[in-house]
C-alpha cells in the first residue's frame, strides 16, 4: 500500500519475529537488520543512522514485549530522512506513548490478533493509519485488488464490474473472527490489568537478583505481551528449558537474530548488542490465567537450578 517494493530497503530490528522480515521481503524490498538497545530490545537509533542508504524507504520498529517508548525519536528520525514508519505493534495492543495510544498517532501501525496476542480473533490483525490513501489501497488490496469492493460489501452490496489495477490478495478478515475480536475488546481492560500485575509480581521477585536481570518497563504506559528475562552468563539454555518443562514450566525464546537465517543472512555487518544478549534471553509464562502462586513457583524453581547454567 505504501509503494515499497523491489530495489527498496526497510530498516528493522535484528531481534523480532521472522514475520516482520517476511512482510518486508514479500513486497520485494530488502529487510535491513539493525542492532538493538540492550536496555529495552528496541531498534538502535545509532544503528539506524549507520544502515540508512539511498534505497531506504521505511523503518519498521517492533514494539518488543509491548514497549514502544522510543517511538518519538524514531518518528523524528523518519521525518528528518523522509521515511515512512510501519510499526510492527503485534506485541503492543493497548500500549501508550506519552499518554497517547499507539495507532492514534504516527504513520501506519500493524496489530496482530493471532491466538497468543494481547487480544485475539483466532487469526487476523489490522492496520491503523490516518492516511486515506493507504487505507483505501489496503482495502482494495485485501479484496483481490477490486476497487472499492471492501466499502461496498460493508453496505451489503458487491462491485461486479469495478476495475482491477493491481495485485491483490484475499486478506480480509472473516465475520466469524471479527465477532470474537469484538468480545475480546470488551474484555481488554481486564486482561491488560492482569498482564500488568503478573509482570509487576515477576519484577518484584527478580529485583536485585544475582544472575537474572529484568527489563525496565513502564506499566503506566505499556501493556506487556511477553515477559522476557536476561540471564547473565547463561549457558546451555536448551537444557535449562528442558529442565523447566519437566517441572511444568513452559518457556520461550524471543527471538533468534533474523540476520542468521539463511534467507536473511547478513554476515558483513556487526551486531554487537544482539550477539551479546540473544543467548541470554528467556521468556517466562505470561497469560491471564497465571496466578500469584504460579509466579512464586516459577521463581523458586528457577532460583534452585539457575546456578548450574551460569558460566563463570
Ligand atoms: C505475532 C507477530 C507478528 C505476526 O502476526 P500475525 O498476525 O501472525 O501475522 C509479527 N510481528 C511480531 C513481533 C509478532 O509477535
Amino acid at each position: 500500500a505504501c509503494g515499497i517494493g523491489e530495489g527498496h530497503e526497510v530498516l528493522v530490528p535484528s531481534i523480532t519475529y521472522v514475520a516482520s522480515f517476511q512482510a518486508i521481503s514479500a513486497t520485494g524490498a530488502v529487510p535491513v537488520s539493525c542492532d538493538i538497545n540492550m536496555e529495552n530490545m528496541q531498534i538502535s537509533l545509532i544503528n539506524l543512522k549507520k544502515r540508512i542508504s539511498n534505497k531506504t524507504k521505511a523503518i519498521m520498529p517492533v514494539h518488543f514485549a509491548g514497549s514502544a517508548s522510543q517511538l518519538p525519536k524514531i518518528y523524528k528520525f523518519a521525518k528528518d530522512n523522509k521515511l515512512r514508519v510501519i510499526e510492527d505493534a503485534a506485541h503492543a495492543f493497548g500500549t501508550k506513548v506519552n499518554g497517547k495510544k499507539i495507532g492514534s498517532f504516527g504513520d501506519i501501525t500493524c496489530f496482530s490478533f493471532d491466538g497468543i496476542k494481547n487480544i485475539t480473533t483466532g487469526e487476523g490483525g489490522c492496520l491503523v493509519t490516518a492516511s486515506k490513501k493507504i487505507l483505501s489501497r489496503a482495502r482494495d488490496i485485501r479484496l483481490l485488488g477490486i476497487e472499492n469492493e471492501s466499502n461496498k460489501r460493508y453496505a451489503g452490496h458487491r462491485n461486479w464490474i469495478s476495475d482491477v489495477k493491481m495485485q491483490g490478495w484475499r486478506y480480509h478478515m472473516s465475520d466469524i473472527n471479527a465477532s470474537i475480536g469484538i468480545i475480546q475488546l470488551k474484555r481488554f481492560s481486564k486482561l491488560s490489568k492482569i498482564r500488568k500485575n503478573i509482570c509487576k509480581s515477576y519484577d518484584k521477585k527478580f529485583k536485585n537478583h544475582e544472575f537474572i536481570k529484568t527489563f525496565k518497563r513502564n506499566y503506566k504506559e505499556e501493556v506487556p505481551h511477553i515477559y522476557v528475562i536476561r540471564v547473565l552468563g547463561l549457558k546451555n539454555r536448551e537444557s535449562l528449558r528442558k529442565k523447566l518443562l519437566k517441572k511444568g514450566i513452559q518457556t520461550g525464546i524471543h527471538y533468534y537474530p533474523n540476520y542468521k537465517y539463511t534467507k536473511f543472512k547478513d554476515s558483513k555487518f556487526l551486531f554487537p548488542n544482539t550477539e551479546q544478549i540473544y543467548k541470554e534471553l528467556l521468556t517466562l509464562p505470561l497469560h491471564p490465567d497465571i496466578k500469584e502462586k504460579d509466579i512464586k513457583y516459577i521463581f523458586k524453581t528457577l532460583n534452585v537450578i539457575i546456578k548450574k547454567y551460569i558460566s563463570k
